[in-house]
């Protein structure tokens, strides 16, 4: 096993630039990869994001620079965005630079010309967005002759973008006589065609997700219903004080939700989402890397890739639709050996989908109680205590002292400062918090059992009947309970007083082109399940 990067026999220039970069080991994926890399090997990673991959083919492509530099570049290496791109050849110029490799992005959004000027130059590596590769080889500015490693980056991600025919086409554009190395946090079976077609005798390489749950991230999850969400929210940000969050959202509407109330109320927050501008996007990531920001709001997809910096919570507002997700998110925190805190909200109706997540990931995440209304009130009373005392020392506020003396003639020194306070800070109760209840599914007991003539057969998921109940009933899809589909009929649970409610507007409804039929189960006594 390596311990440290001289031990793979790279040169000392890389090993320096290494180090220069606070690179003190390989990371597991590095310590497999980096070995058969080396030998040109044609390798198949995976490993969820933040493990490390860009330098794990990186530094072994910059390693094998051919001796005989030509005009043209050896290497090119296919990524789904131009953040990546970006990312990416950053990294290989600072490993790669000493040793005199130069990698240049090219991507959709920026000036074809100087793309074009820079090309011209000559490069070793080319780091870029299948389209604008493809843009360029039929421009005949990119000349992929004398290629000898090509990498595809978040192979999966690229296939969803739709770039499967681009990729296939510089593919088949590449000299045959090749190395040939894709990464991907998944395995479609998109992603195993290209291998199969494209790469020889690919060795598989994998961090196994489960094996990286890091014992140094805790894990809780918090049992909120949809609607208390940001209260929730916001008590565990008062009360924990993170110094860096992520929170991460199931759709692009609740990360503008979610960071749009956060900002309201005064925390610096921030969002990004596939439907922000590019430059929306960088300059949020500039400031959560400066802190400007303390709080980014992220969709998956939005975060997937970027190389944001370690925070001390993720929050999954909303729970990860699988396992990896599960993993790929809470790997947000806790890098390198650090602590990490991994906060995930569950609704009672997804209580299930959260063991399933825990079991699968093999790990273990807690069940936690949420801050009280006391503590709440403490933590923010101790915020104002500091920037009072902050203010005194600062010896700024003397200025007030005659007009002070004036007060003090007719009122208490309590009743000055309280008012002063409660303008500057507005109210500290935190009446305007409903308490939540917490309900346990196990223990819930005014829901009752509903069954229904539409099951699996009819192509319905727990999804389609949650928005349709909750759409024609119009409650709440958090207040659905437990929901169990056999091939031709179903089981939901919805509380009780609601009952009438979603049997009166779904009964003789159409569902996936079914009449459904609706009624109080049978046997419709509390089991514990
Ligand atoms: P991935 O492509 O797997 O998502 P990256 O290659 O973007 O991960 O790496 C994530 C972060 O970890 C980057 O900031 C990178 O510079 C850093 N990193 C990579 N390898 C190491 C290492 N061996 N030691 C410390 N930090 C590393
Ligand atoms: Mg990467």
């Amino acid at each position: 096993m390596h311990t440290n990067f001289s031990e793979f026999g790279i040169s000392d220039q890389i090993v320096t630039a290494l180090s220069n970069m606070g690179f003190e080991e390989p990371t597991p994926i590095q310590k497999i990869a980096i070995p058969p890399a080396l030998k040109g090997k044609d390798i198949i990673g995976q490993a969820q994001t933040g493990t490390g991959k860009t330098a794990a083919f990186g530094i072994p492509i910059i390693e094998n620079k051919p001796k005989e530099g030509g005009k043209f570049p050896y290497a090119i290496i296919l990524c789904p965005t131009r953040e990546l791109a970006v990312q990416v050849s950053q990294e290989i110029n600072r490993i790669g630079s000493a040793k005199g490799v130069f990698a240049l992005p090219v991507y959709g959004d920026q000036s074809i010309d100087i793309q074009l000027k820079n090309l011209r130059k000559g490069v070793d590596i080319i780091v870029g967005t299948p389209g604008r590769v493809i843009d360029h080889i039929r421009r005949k500015s990119l000349v992929l002759k004398d290629i000898k490693i090509v990498v595809l980056d978040e192979a999966d991600e690229m296939l969803n973008m739709g770039f499967i025919e681009d990729i296939e086409t510089i593919l088949r554009e590449v000299p045959g006589e090749r190395q040939t190395m894709l990464f991907s946090a998944t395995m479609p079976t998109a992603v195993l065609n290209i291998s199969k077609h494209y790469m020889n005798k690919p060795k598989h390489i994998r961090v196994d997700a489960s094996a990286m749950v890091v014992t140094a991230i805790k894990q809780a999850f918090y049992e909120v219903r949809e609607e208390d969400k940001i209260k929730a929210l916001t008590r565990l940000m008062d009360v924990e004080g993170p110094s860096l969050t992520l929170i991460f959202c199931r759709t692009k509407k609740e990360v503008d939700d979610v960071s749009g109330q956060l900002m309201q109320m005064g925390y610096l927050a921030g969002a990004i989402h596939g439907d922000f501008t590019q430059s929306h996007r960088d300059e949020m990531m500039r400031k959560f890397k400066k802190g400007e920001i303390d709080t980014l709001v992220a969709t998956d997809v939005a975060a997937r890739g970027l190389d944001i910096p370690d925070v001390s919570h993720v929050i999954n507002y909303s729970i990860p639709q699988d396992p990896e997700g599960y993993i790929h998110r809470i790997g947000r925190t806790g890098r390198a050996g650090k602590s990490g805190i991994a906060i995930t909200f569950v609704t009672p109706r997804e209580y299930r989908h959260l063991r399933l997540i825990e079991k699968a990931a093999r790990t273990v995440i807690q069940k936690a109680k949420l801050p009280t209304k006391e503590q709440v009130k403490k933590a923010r009373e101790n915020v104002i205590a500091v920037t009072l005392e902050e203010t005194m020392k600062g010896r700024e506020h003397t200025d007030y002292y005659p007009l002070v003396g004036r007060l003090l003639e007719e009122h208490s020194p309590e009743d000055v400062v309280a008012a002063a306070l409660s303008l500057l800070f507005g109210k500290t109760d935190v009446e305007d918090i409903r308490e939540i209840s917490m309900s346990h599914p196990d223990t819930k007991r005014d829901y009752v059992r509903l069954f229904m003539t539409v099951g699996r057969k009819d192509n319905l998921n727990v999804g389609d009947i949650v928005r349709s109940i909750s759409s024609e009933a119009g409650i709440p899809s958090g207040k659905i309970g437990n929901i169990v589909l056999f091939d031709t009929f179903s089981f939901v649970e919805v509380p009780a007083n609601l009952a009438d409610r979603v049997i009166a507007s779904i009964n003789n409804r159409m569902m996936k082109g079914r009449k459904v039929k609706i009624q109080l189960a049978k046997n419709t006594d509390k089991k514990k399940r």
